[in-house]
């Protein structure tokens, strides 16, 4: 890792691009993905795109043999329009448009993810044949950013599902996100679990376990290695359900560790005249990159470039208009008492649900300019 991160600021030192900006290091994220495969031997690695879709990024998880986890026509036509085969693809997302499941299908995507009756019906007619697995909602610990109930259904419609999925002439599987960025590995232990007792209540043998993504990245807190989800998820799958064939559609443990955002310090001031904590406006925000400090949910490290000397308390803000572009203020953040506006701050660990999450131009603002380095730097 220091050695990606060297190669990242190499860029940023040679190059000086306009800030803000990420800069991803495409070697480590072909490591990651190596990584996760001899955690999980001869499991399926779908990567997640929308944790970072850049070309470069694509072409490294490719090289490194793992296949993509979709969510939308666009991101099969990128995938595609990368080389991947349409047999690597698995159509994670179940929000879709009969018309989204007949392109799909035509471009040859063979596996679905569903979690409800309407959306397996409109699967049995435009994607026959299909793998299709039945998406639960698994009741285990939140993650940092959970799903809510958005996705997923309970244990005892997931079992009528999964009837139904088989006698449509699908291929019925099981699938579950147990939130991402998930630091408790019993989490996936109560979803092999509760994926078990579904497929023996539905008395159907399921074809797919798909255990999502959700392995979580350390930022200023540590988290658990890949050896150590392995450790539990083989033993869960051991105890409860041995037999499908297993697949992964991690995200943001394949790319966050390689990203690094480069920003500037646009205005320090204070506000309150009873708070001394200063404000530090940035010129990255919430609309921009950080959609993942909204509640504050990922607390991201902070590293000052070039100014160092005693910290003080700072709130951390966007530079948009909005009262809600608000990195940090309950989260303690400290930084230098000399940083002044212009100064420039590296934040790392920020190569997953950054340049993604950015909108197209409010506030005139443009999305996060993405930069590769490293092997696949050079994708078209
Ligand atoms: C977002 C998502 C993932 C990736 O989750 P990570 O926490 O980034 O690993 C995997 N599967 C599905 C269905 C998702 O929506």
């Amino acid at each position: 890792m220091t050695e990606s991160l060297n190669r990242i600021r190499a860029f940023l030192a040679d190059r000086e691009p306009p800030t803000p900006c990420l800069v991803v290091d495409t070697d480590l994220v072909a490591d990651r993905t190596a990584a996760v495969s001899a955690a999980f031997p001869g499991a399926l690695i779908r990567y997640a795109v929308k944790a970072n879709p850049v070309p470069a990024v694509l072409d490294a998880v490719r090289s490194a043999g793992a296949g993509f986890d979709v969510a939308s026509t666009g991101e099969i036509d990128l995938c595609l329009s990368r080389g991947a085969d349409a047999g690597e693809l698995a159509y994670g997302n179940t929000i879709k448009k009969p018309s989204d499941i007949s392109y799909a299908y035509a471009r040859g995507v063979r596996e679905f993810t569903t979690d409800s009756a309407g959306d397996l019906a409109n699967l049995a007619e435009h994607a026959p044949g299909s793998l299709v697995s039945i998406r639960l909602l698994t009741g285990g610990p939140d993650s940092v950013t959970p799903f809510g109930h958005k996705f997923g259904c309970e244990p005892s419609v997931a079992a009528a599902l999964l009837r139904r999925a088989a006698e449509a002439g699908l291929r019925p599987g099981i699938a579950f996100h147990v939130g991402s960025q998930q630091p408790d590995p019993a989490a996936w232990e109560i979803g092999i679990a509760t994926a078990a007792k579904v497929a023996a209540d539905a008395g159907v043998g399921p074809a797919r376990l798909n255990i999502g993504g959700g392995f979580a990245t350390e930022h200023r807190e540590p988290v658990p290695s890949l050896a150590g989800y392995a450790a539990v998820i083989h033993d869960a799958i051991r105890r409860h359900l041995p037999g499908p064939e297993l697949m992964l559609e991690p995200g943001r443990v394949i790319v966050a560790d390689a990203g690094l955002i480069r920003t500037e310090v646009v205005l320090v001031t204070t506000r309150a005249v009873a708070d001394e904590r200063r404000w530090v406006y940035l010129d990255v925000g919430r609309y921009n990159g950080m959609a993942e400090c909204e509640n504050e949910a990922v607390a991201y490290r902070l590293e000052p470039v070039g100014v160092k000397g005693p910290e003080g308390p700072v709130v951390l803000a966007g530079p948009t208009c909005d009262g809600d572009d608000v990195l940090y203020q309950r989260t303690p953040c400290a930084l230098p008492l000399a940083l002044k506006a212009g100064d420039r701050l590296d934040i790392p660990g920020t190569g997953a649900y950054t340049a993604s999450y950015s909108s197209v131009a409010f506030n005139g603002i443009e999305p996060l300019r993405t930069y590769a380095v490293g092997r696949f730097a050079d994708a078209g």
